[in-house]
């Protein structure tokens, strides 16, 4: 797609360094690293998010994720890693592309991706359950 760097990088018209390639996504480091060895895994389809990715595609994404996730061990020998991603502006993407982080941690004792949230209530689970369910 016109105007996205990933697409541009899919391409080879942007330079990366890339750790992983599959026939379904790419893999390589983050430009501003938040961690030695912080990559992005990206479907080679451009889509924004993960609810626009097709079915079939799920799958190649997060094997290239799990892929990333072992040569991260292999490589770096990590404590941890958080991964995940972004999804929509207010949750902090700014690429428009889908991309799955892989942020290695190297010590022990890490916040998880809770810590992101604004807090729940407790006394509502049911409802939003319920919610969720018929949804
Ligand atoms: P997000 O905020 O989830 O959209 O993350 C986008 C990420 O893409 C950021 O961590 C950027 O550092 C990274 N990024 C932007 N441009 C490039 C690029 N040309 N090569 C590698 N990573 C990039
Ligand atoms: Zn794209």
């Amino acid at each position: 797609m016109a105007d996205c760097i990933f697409c541009e990088i899919l391409a080879g018209r942007v330079a990366a360094e890339v750790v992983h390639e599959s026939s379904k996504a790419l893999a390589f480091l983050d430009v501003f690293p938040a961690a030695r060895g912080h990559v992005l895994v990206v479907p080679r389809a451009h889509v924004p998010t993960l609810l626009d990715l097709g079915d079939a595609a799920v799958g190649d994404l997060f094997l290239a994720v799990k892929a990333v996730q072992a040569k991260v061990q292999r490589a770096l020998g990590p404590a941890g890693m958080n991964v995940g991603w972004n999804h929509g502006l207010a949750a902090g993407q700014h690429v428009h592309h889908l991309h799955v982080h892989v942020i290695p941690r190297f010590e022990d004792g890490g916040r998880g991706i809770q810590v992101m949230g604004s807090g729940g209530d407790r006394a509502e689970l049911p409802a939003v359950a319920a919610a969720l369910r018929s949804a």
